[in-house]
């Protein structure tokens, strides 16, 4: 079905051939009628799915056939990160480069003297982190007033990251006559009670099973001790020449410290991570997506919204305490049809996290044998106790191999280790229920205000 079937005029049209686009997602045919015919809507997409041409196109079609030029904006986006932020303005430039509309991107972490002078000059449509367009607000510096139509972009993390009050105190600040989108991967409570209060009578569409995991994506379990993840994920990346590899840790701190070793395994690496500058932040990414460096090493800020073209590799080097972000991490690898594989390293502690992962998704995970690679050294400390006391050692390292045979890989000197192609998980099986207090977030969605820090 070419776009011009579902109402869209010449100006966008052409915009998209451009893009080279010739056919609607299932998304968008299903969301740009709706959108035009003046509904709410509820839409629970997947991401990858082209859903921001899904509700930027017919936002600009109704913009554009009003004449005047307002100062404040008649169309508000917001979502819950900078990048995403950055990403949806860019979206919309393009899609309306044939119409005479104007719009500004807004978020924290830079400046925000240029942002009130460009707010000054006027915009159509504002793209917003609910932080930054919260103290333009307080500062008068934007005017909501005018706002005909609200988008809540990936409206589940706006509420991870505790957004909710934020938006309660922007919709106070919009005409209460307006049209509401709200685009959300997954249906909490809170996402179903926002969607009632803020939705009138929406048309509610439900594209792929929720939390399903893309279907293109090929998923690979590589089960690996704690120690030697770094070692191998470098073996993985030099030995399968990946040229481009997205990878997620838990921690802020482990993102920069993998990105140090990454690159002193001769791979080019940097981090984005919440405590980097906005503008460090913006050149990691634009260096990853030019592929000037080969991997990204990324906190949960760039599980979603991410698009990155044809990204063919994702890796959780420690899979998310929060299983739904699985499917948010795996999603930034075959989007908009393209292949990809998501590797995930599991050790023993996170057999609980990948079982959970499982059933979310209803299938397990294939578990590929660990590749030969050569063994991380031993941390620093150790190397320097082993060389002063070298009788100690021996004898310590004799009592270990008899106490622990069962625990080679992580246990065994690290000369030994991996000398041959280890079956699968065999030296790092689970130790799951002597550790109860592991893994105790498992299985919960997270609670508004959780740890993760806000981008706005
Ligand atoms: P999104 O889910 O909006 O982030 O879009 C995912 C990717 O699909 C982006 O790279 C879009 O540019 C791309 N895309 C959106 N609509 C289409 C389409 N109709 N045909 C091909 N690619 C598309």
């Amino acid at each position: 079905m070419p776009f011009a079937a579902l109402g869209l005029i010449p100006e966008l049209t052409r915009a998209l051939a451009d893009r080279g686009y010739t056919e609607p997602t299932p998304v968008q045919t299903r969301v740009i009628p709706e959108i035009l015919a003046g509904r709410d809507i509820l839409a629970g997409a997947q991401t990858g799915t082209g859903k921001t041409a899904g509700f930027t196109l017919p936002i600009l079609q109704h913009l554009g056939r009003s004449t005047h030029l307002p100062k404040a904006p008649r169309a508000l986006v917001l979502v819950p990160t900078r990048e995403l932020a950055a990403q949806v303005a860019d979206s919309v430039k393009s899609y309306g480069k044939y119409l005479k509309l104007r719009t500004l991107v807004v978020f924290g972490g830079v400046g925000i003297n240029p942002q009130i002078d460009a707010l000054r000059r006027g915009t159509d449509v504002l793209v917003a982190t609910p932080g930054r367009l919260l103290d333009h607000a307080q500062q008068r510096t934007v005017d909501l007033s005018k706002v005909e139509i609200l988008v809540l972009d990936e409206a589940d993390r706006m509420l991870d990251m505790g957004f909710i009050a934020d938006i309660r105190r922007v919709i106070k600040l919009l005409p209460p006559r307006r049209q509401n989108l709200l685009f959300s991967a997954t249906y909490s409570e809170d996402i179903r009670g926002l969607a009632q209060s803020l939705l009138r009578n929406p048309a509610e569409i439900e594209i792929a099973r929720r939390n399903a995991a893309v279907e293109t994506v090929e998923q690979r379990v590589y089960k690996v001790a704690k120690d030697q993840k770094r070692a191998l994920l470098s073996h993985l990346i030099a030995a399968g020449d990946w040229t481009q590899v997205l990878i997620f840790t838990r921690t802020k701190h482990g993102a920069n410290r993998l990105t140090k070793q990454l690159e002193q395994d001769g791979i080019q690496a940097a981090a984005i991570h919440g405590n980097k500058s906005q503008s460090a932040r913006t050149q990691a990414l634009a260096a990853f997506k030019q592929s000037k460096i080969r991997a990204l090493v990324a906190t949960e800020v760039a599980s979603r919204g991410l698009d990155i073209k044809e990204l063919p590799h994702v890796v959780n080097y420690e899979l998310p305490n929060v299983t739904e972000d699985y499917v948010h991490r795996i999603g930034r690898t075959g989007r908009a049809g393209a292949t990809g594989i998501a590797v995930s390293l599991v050790s023993s502690d996170e057999s609980g996290l990948l079982k959970d992962i499982e059933r979310l998704l209803r299938k397990p995970i294939r578990e590929y044998p660990v590749p030969t690679f050569k063994p991380a050294p031993p941390p620093l400390r150790e190397e320097q106790e082993r060389r002063a006391y070298p009788e100690r050692n021996r004898s310590q390292a004799a009592s270990r191999n008899r106490h622990s045979p069962g625990d080679r890989s992580a246990k065994a000197p690290s000369g030994q280790r991996h000398s041959k192609p280890r079956g699968p998980h065999k030296a790092d099986q689970p130790s799951g229920a002597g550790h109860p207090q592991r893994n105790q977030n498992r299985g919960r969605s997270r609670p508004a205000h959780a740890q993760r820090g806000r981008s706005s």
